[in-house]
């Protein structure tokens, strides 16, 4: 991997980010961002020191939020994780199986996604799983029987003269095709027709949280070359995943900037509730909701908060008068495959503790948010619904 910094000079030691960092809170095993990022980044440069504890990290930005002086803390980490996990990555197995969904979905592919899902919650499996350490109490998606993009295909669009590309990302291409077709279903109705392109593939969060910058590099460069092609042909390019979204619009030029110039590519990607809410305003996007609608509860992901453009997915359900609150309770812990980690899931369980309680004390129908990973979180941490917010907008605009 060539060696990319994030600058820790720019840390004028506050501690701020330490205060707000949910893991810290929860295990002294990790001193917390501003000692792991940019106080020992100083030392690493100088290759004066690897600490363990940096992998205790889940990479949920929280302190990246909070720090005044806009350091990359989490950037920081990620980058000297992957620097130590090159010359020797513990959990390698492990870190791979839960980092390359996509490739794994390709391996297994041709089996039927019931015979996938019996055998992943099988007992055994799960007992030599949690060997390798993927904890056996951790909440696991179940892969749908078909992608969304295979979906797509077979859908029948408005032909309206307007395109938008949909970047969906694994979560709902894999495991939660049905959010996809809701956004189709809400673009469709703002007059757009959607498209998928074979090429997009993971944005390498996951890769990139668990030390494999260079397969992250590789699906960089696929990615970008089709969101140029796109761009370039004035077809806006969307996602509705919040750690999608920083990903192309804050880490590839972050992690890979000889990349992204050498393309000559804007890397960032719309927010598709952004979009949803401009078409809204525009009056394109009409909806006639059921009067009865009941109360429900956001969780804005901590990847929404740190793209730093407000909640739109909050604003899109306020826009069309259904009676939602913010649960306001901080991270749900999971960070991706973090809490799938054997040694991490206690931890990703007391992160989203709070959070837990707010929901099950709440009364409301069901939660909202963005991110797959804290649907899967949140519901099996509480039973509660949990549904995207443009999938709940539809249902409750259908019935
Ligand atoms: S990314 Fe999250 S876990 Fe990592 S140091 Fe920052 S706040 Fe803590
Ligand atoms: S919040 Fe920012 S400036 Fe303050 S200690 Fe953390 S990294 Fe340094």
């Amino acid at each position: 991997m060539n060696a990319v910094h994030v600058n820790p000079d720019a840390c004028i030691a506050c501690t701020t980010c330490t205060v707000y960092c949910p893991v810290a809170a929860q295990t002294e095993a990790f001193p917390g961002p501003r000692m792991i990022g940019p106080a020992y980044e100083r030392f690493r440069l100088l290759g004066m020191v690897e600490d363990p504890s940096l992998s205790w990290c889940s990479n949920c930005k929280n302190c990246d939020i909070a720090c005044p002086q806009g350091v990359s803390i989490a950037s920081i980490n990620m980058m000297a994780r992957a620097r130590e996990y090159e010359k020797a990555h513990p959990h390698f197995l492990r870190d791979w199986i839960v980092s390359h969904s996509e490739t794994l979905a390709h391996l297994i592919g041709p089996l039927p996604a019931g015979l996938k899902n019996g055998v992943m919650k099988n007992g055994l499996v799960r007992g030599i799983l949690d060997m390798i350490g993927i904890d056996r109490q951790a909440f696991m998606p179940s892969y749908a029987p078909k992608r969304f993009r295979t979906l797509l295909k077979g859908l029948k669009q408005p032909k309206t003269g307007r395109k938008a590309a949909l970047f969906p990302g694994c979560y709902i291409d894999l495991y939660e095709p049905q959010a996809g077709l809701d956004l189709v279903w809400a673009l469709n109705r703002a007059g757009y027709e959607v498209v998928c392109p074979d090429a997009f593939c993971c944005c390498g969060v996951p890769m990139v949280a668990s030390g494999f910058m260079l397969d992250a590099g590789v699906n960089a460069k696929r990615n970008l070359i089709e969101v140029k092609k796109l761009k370039a042909q004035g077809v806006p390019v969307l996602t509705a995943c919040p750690s999608c979204e920083l990903m192309f619009r804050e880490e590839l030029p972050t992690f890979f900037p000889e990349l992204v110039s050498s393309l000559n590519c804007d890397s960032a990607l719309v927010d598709a509730q952004e979009f949803l809410l401009e078409a809204q305003s525009r009056g394109e996007l009409k909806l006639e909701l059921r009067p009865d609608a009941g109360r429900y509860l956001y969780h804005a992901p901590c990847h929404m908060r740190a793209l730093g453009i407000g909640l739109p997915g909050f604003e899109l359900l306020r826009r069309f008068g259904i009676d939602v609150r913010p649960a306001s309770a901080g991270c749900c812990g999971i960070s991706g495959s973090y809490g799938f980690k054997k040694e991490k899931h206690e931890v990703s369980m007391k992160v989203g503790a709070e959070l837990f309680g707010v929901v099950r004390d709440s009364g409301c129908q069901a939660v909202a948010t963005e991110c797959g990973t804290c649907r899967l979180q949140i519901a099996g941490a509480t039973g509660a619904e949990c549904r995207h917010p443009v999938s709940l907008l539809r249902s409750l605009a259908e019935r």
